[in-house]
């Protein structure tokens, strides 16, 4: 059986992430890896689908451990990702998202090289704004800070395989959908190959 492949999608707060990986999770072979974090529950939420809600001091015992594949903190909160499900999933096939921030996103990249990194980038600066706005949870400052962090996560945007414009979503997902498909033709070539020589 083939590795599975290991993509991880990252980009500004307010891009659409979360919306395009629910839209990807559709598909038979992709898998999403489910974060730890610290902060609160939303409503809506549920604990082991949307995140596994934990305190601090067993986040912390969590890294300590070895248990986390990265972790980063994100608005006062730590968010991380369990190694051993993804390890799980690859080694089964298949193909794993892990839909995070650009700092965990590049910690994995420069554990694991053969990770495919998709940058989702919003279409202006006017259209992030109007949906961080639309989504109601932030402040007007909040909303400004997380603008102004997406200068250093554009300028991040050169170590990502892929850039993706979240401007229709359909598009979008089509879009991401065609990389993972591409992706996967690459890997089972290049298997392939190797098996014939
Ligand atoms: P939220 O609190 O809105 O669910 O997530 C805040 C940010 O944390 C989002 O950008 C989300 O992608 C990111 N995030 C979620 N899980 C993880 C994780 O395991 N590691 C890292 N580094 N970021 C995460």
């Amino acid at each position: 059986m083939s590795k599975g492949v290991l993509f991880i999608i990252s980009g500004p707060s307010g891009t659409g992430k979360g919306t395009v990986c629910e839209q990807l999770l559709k598909e038979d072979n992709i898998f999403l890896s489910i974060s730890a974090t610290t902060r609160d529950k939303r409503a809506g939420e549920v604990e082991g689908v949307t995140y596994y809600y934990t305190t601090e001091e067993i986040f912390k015992s969590m890294i300590e451990n070895g248990e986390m594949l990265e972790h980063a903190v994100y608005s006062g909160n730590y968010y991380g990702t369990p190694k051993k499900a993804v390890e799980d999933m690859l080694s089964n096939g298949k193909n794993v998202i892990l839909e995070i921030e650009a700092q965990g996103a590049l910690k994995v990249k420069a554990l694991m090289p053969e990770a495919i990194m998709i940058f989702l980038v919003p279409p202006s600066i006017e259209e992030l704004r109007n949906r961080l706005k639309q989504r109601g949870r932030e402040s007007i400052e909040e909303i400004e800070r997380r603008i102004e962090a997406a200068k250093w996560e554009f300028s991040q945007s050169p170590k990502y395989n892929y850039v993706v414009v979240n401007n229709q979503l359909e598009t979008c997902v089509s879009d991401v959908l065609n990389i993972i498909k591409k992706e996967n033709e690459r890997q089972e070539m290049i298997e392939r190959l190797l098996s014939e020589i």
